[in-house]
C-alpha cells in the first residue's frame, strides 16, 4: 500500500507555520508500513489543489490531505475533494448533531457557516471529531481512498490515533510490528554503511535509521499474519544488530531513552549522582530530572557559570583558571573532583565549554567542550567539539554528557568484576 500526503494551506507555503503534520503523519504511515514517495504542500485554491491531488491518486493508493476542513470561505479541502472523487455534498444529520451539541456544551452560538461542516460527501467513512467541529473522513473510490483530516494538530492527533489508525489497519491485513534499537556514540553514517547488507536483503522485516542528537535509532518493522509470526521476524535481525554493536546498544526499548537508560544503571547499582555545568545550565540535571524514579540517584547539582562560582563552589584553583582557562581540560577536572568532594556522590560530572555565538578564540573555537566523569575517583575528561548554534551545541553537550557517564559507568562495572579497583 503507497501513502501520499498533501497538506493544505497558504500558511504553510509561506513558512508561518512550520509543517508539524507533515513529519506526525509520515511517522505514523511508515510505522504502519505504509509506503510515502510523496509528500506535498499546496495553498488554500481550488485549482491548485485539484491538480496535486489528481496527481496524487494516479500513483498513490491513499491519499492523506490535511487542513481546510474549517467553516470558512478558504477552508475548501472537501469541496475540492468530493468533486474530485465525483460524490455530491450531503447534510450529514449525525454530524449536525453534533456540531449542535458541541456549541451547546461550550455555551457558543453556531454561526451559519459551522454548518457547512456537515456537510459531507455521499458515502464517505466519517472520523468524528472529540476536539473541534469538523469531521475527518475517507472518499473511496475504485481506484484511491482520499482521507481528509482537520489541520490543527490537537484535532488531527487524536482522531489519527482514535479512527484512522483502525480504518488504515482494516486496508492492510495482517499485523505491522517494530521494534527499536538505540545506539549511542555511532554515527549514523557507520552505521548505515556498516548495515548494508542487511538494509538491502531484507523486504520483511525492513530496517531503516533515523539519527537524533547523539544516537542513532534503528527500527526493525516486520509485516505478519499474527503477532507472534511479526515476532518471529524481527528477533533474529535485532539479535544480530545487537551482536554487531555490543555496548553502544542502550536499549530496545522504545519507551526507554538515553536518560532513563543511564538513571536506570544507576539505580542498578544503587549509585548516587550528581552535576556541575557551565555552558548547559543546568540542561543536563533537567534531563536527568526528567526521569521518573531518578530521585533515588541525584541528590544535588550545580550551575556553577562564572569562574568565581567555579572557584568558590567546587574549589576549582585560580592558577588552574589563569594557567588553563575556564574552558579547559583541567578546569573540568578539577570541578568534577570538587563536585565529587562537596555531594560525595559516586558519579559525578563536569561540563564546561564554549557555546557560542561570542566567546570563541582561534585556539579555543564555539563549540570546545570539556565533560569530566568521575566514578567513585575513576577521572576521565575528554574534549569534544560541535557546531551549530548556541541551543545546539548546549544539547549536543548534554548528550556527550550522558553518554560518557554510561560508558564510564560499564567500564568502571567491568574492572570491579574483574576485580582491578575497588
Ligand atoms: P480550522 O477549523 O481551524 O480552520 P482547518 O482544518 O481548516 O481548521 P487550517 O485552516 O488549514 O485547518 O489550519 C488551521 C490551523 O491548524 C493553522 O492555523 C495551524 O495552526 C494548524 N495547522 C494546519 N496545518 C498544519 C500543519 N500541516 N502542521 C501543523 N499545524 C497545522
Ligand atoms: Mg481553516
Amino acid at each position: 500500500m503507497v501513502v501520499e500526503l498533501i497538506c493544505v494551506g497558504t500558511e504553510l507555503l509561506l513558512g508561518n507555520i512550520v509543517n508539524t503534520n507533515a513529519a506526525y503523519l509520515s511517522e505514523q504511515c511508515a510505522a504502519l508500513g505504509l509506503s510515502c514517495y510523496f509528500q506535498s504542500v499546496v495553498g488554500d485554491q481550488a485549482e491548485r489543489m485539484t491538480s496535486v491531488l489528481d496527481c496524487a491518486a494516479k500513483r498513490s493508493d491513499i491519499v492523506i490531505m490535511c487542513g481546510g476542513l474549517g467553516p470558512t470561505e478558504d477552508d475548501l479541502t472537501k469541496e475540492v475533494a468530493a468533486k474530485y472523487c465525483g460524490k455530491e455534498l450531503q447534510v450529514d444529520e449525525r454530524s449536525m448533531e453534533r456540531i449542535a451539541e458541541y456549541f451547546t456544551r461550550r455555551d457558543l452560538k453556531p454561526t451559519e457557516n459551522n454548518w457547512k461542516q456537515a456537510m459531507l460527501p455521499e458515502g464517505a467513512v466519517i472520523f468524528d471529531n472529540n476536539n473541534g467541529t469538523a469531521p475527518g473522513m475517507a472518499i473511496e473510490t475504485d481506484n484511491v481512498k482520499v482521507i481528509l483530516l482537520p489541520g490543527p494538530p490537537n484535532e488531527l492527533i487524536p482522531m489519527f490515533e482514535e479512527s484512522v489508525v483502525p480504518y488504515l489497519k482494516k486496508l492492510t491485513p495482517g499485523i505491522i510490528l517494530s521494534q527499536t534499537v538505540k545506539l549511542c556514540g555511532v554515527s549514523e553514517s557507520r552505521v548505515e554503511t556498516e548495515l548494508k547488507d542487511l538494509i538491502d536483503n531484507q523486504t520483511n522485516p525492513t530496517i531503516a535509521t533515523y539519527a537524533k542528537t547523539g544516537e542513532v535509532h534503528i527500527r526493525v518493522t516486520a509485516k505478519a499474519d499474527t503477532k507472534k509470526d511479526a515476532n518471529k521476524l524481527i528477533k533474529p535481525v535485532v539479535k544480530d544488530i545487537k551482536n554487531r554493536y555490543g555496548q553502544d546498544v542502550y536499549t530496545t526499548d522504545e519507551a526507554v531513552t538515553l536518560e532513563k537508560a543511564v538513571v536506570d544503571l544507576l539505580i542498578a547499582n544503587e549509585l548516587t549522582v550528581t552535576c556541575a555545568e557551565s555552558c548547559t545550565g543546568g540542561l543536563l540535571s533537567a534531563r536527568l530530572i526528567n526521569v521518573p524514579g531518578v530521585s533515588d540517584a541525584y541528590k544535588a547539582g550545580f550551575v556553577t557559570y562564572s569562574n568565581k562560582a567555579k572557584r568558590k563552589l567546587l574549589g576549582v584553583k585560580k592558577t588552574t583558571l589563569q594557567k588553563h582557562g575556564a574552558v579547559s581540560k583541567q578546569t573540568a577536572e578539577e570541578m568534577v573532583k570538587g563536585i565529587a568532594l562537596e555531594t560525595k556522590a559516586d558519579v559525578a560530572v563536569a561540563v564546561t565549554g564554549i557555546a557560542g555565538p561570542d566567546g570563541g578564540t582561534k585556539e579555543k573555537p564555539v563549540g570546545l567542550v570539556y565533560i569530566a566523569c568521575d566514578v567513585k575517583g575513576n577521572t576521565t575528561v575528554k574534549e569534544f567539539h560541535f557546531s551549530g548554534n548556541r541551543m545546539i551545541i548546549r544539547e549536543a553537550t548534554v548528550s556527550a554528557a550522558l553518554r560518557l557517564m554510561r560508558s564510564c559507568m560499564l567500564e568502571y562495572f567491568s574492572k570491579v568484576t574483574f576485580g582491578e579497583k575497588k
